[in-house]
């Protein structure tokens, strides 16, 4: 196992908003798309939740609620039609429409081809994909773990849109939001163990494995045909940064989650 460069086309994400601060790709300024991903700024959740909590079981739920809202407003949505995936890090991606259920069982992936269809997913080192098909007025999340990205969830998804809307992979536009980096996401053997040499960094020496869980997804991407220009990743690690964003590993499981939105006006 080698130390490898990092692929990829690098689009940062800008901080937006007043009080309640999110990030969005700086280059996707299609005037019919909002997208957004929270930070932990601006929310009334207390302690190891604090402030802008947008899931979890552990949270007071009135005050997930409140973030929520604030997190919807502050990005411009009023009474939004809100679709999710219960997240089970399986690389199950469902076509939502207007009438379809808000709760979505065993999925990971979202995709919209209509307007007013909010599809929103939870994160907390975990890789956000937010994609985009511009011709098509397209929209997609995806939630990829380690577990998601060892099924090659990223490679489904573009398969999927490729398929059904009879579209080349090279129209497909994808971003990859914060989740946790090389830097701080050490792995057992087992979990190497799912993915190529290209995506372990080793510590030669200490026989420590550290998993790019962004990078494993760009690869699926362009596997599947996405061309590297149409890849932007965020640029942030999770755990790196505990004033943005809440962290699994970092926090030992007592933390919070982000919200990825994404919507067609
Ligand atoms: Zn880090």
């Amino acid at each position: 196992m080698k130390i490898t460069e990092e692929k990829g086309e690098i689009i940062f994400m800008i901080l937006q908003g007043g009080q309640v601060k999110y990030l969005r790709f700086e280059d996707w300024n299609w005037p019919w798309l909002i997208h957004g991903f929270s930070t932990r700024w601006g929310g009334s959740s207390p302690k190891e939740y604090r402030q802008l909590n947008m899931a979890g079981r552990e949270d007071n739920p009135s005050n997930i609620r409140k973030n929520r809202a604030l997190f919807l407003r502050e990005i411009g949505l009023i009474n939004p039609r809100i679709f999710m995936g219960e997240q089970v890090h399986g690389t199950e991606i469902k076509l939502v429409s207007k009438g379809s259920s808000p709760i979505k069982k065993d999925t990971d992936g979202l995709l919209t081809r209509e307007s007013k269809n909010v599809l929103m997913a939870f994160f907390a080192d975990c890789v956000p994909l937010f994609l985009v098909v511009p011709e098509l007025k397209t929209v997609g999340i995806i939630h990829a773990g380690w577990k998601g990205t060892a099924k090659k969830i990223a490679f489904s998804a573009v398969e999927i849109l490729c398929r059904n809307f009879e579209i080349e992979p090279d129209k497909i536009q994808v971003g990859l939001g914060p989740s946790i980096g090389s830097c701080c996401y050490e792995v057992g053997d087992e979990v190497a163990g799912e993915f190529s040499e290209k995506e372990i960094i080793s510590r030669p020496g200490n026989k420590k494995y550290f998993l790019d869980l962004t990078l494993a997804n760009i690869i699926q991407l362009e596997d599947a045909g996405v061309p590297s220009a149409n890849i932007g990743r965020s640029g942030f690690c999770t755990s790196c940064n505990p004033h943005l964003f809440y962290s699994h590993r970092r926090d030992r499981g007592k933390t919070g989650r982000m919200a990825g939105l994404i919507a067609i006006i």
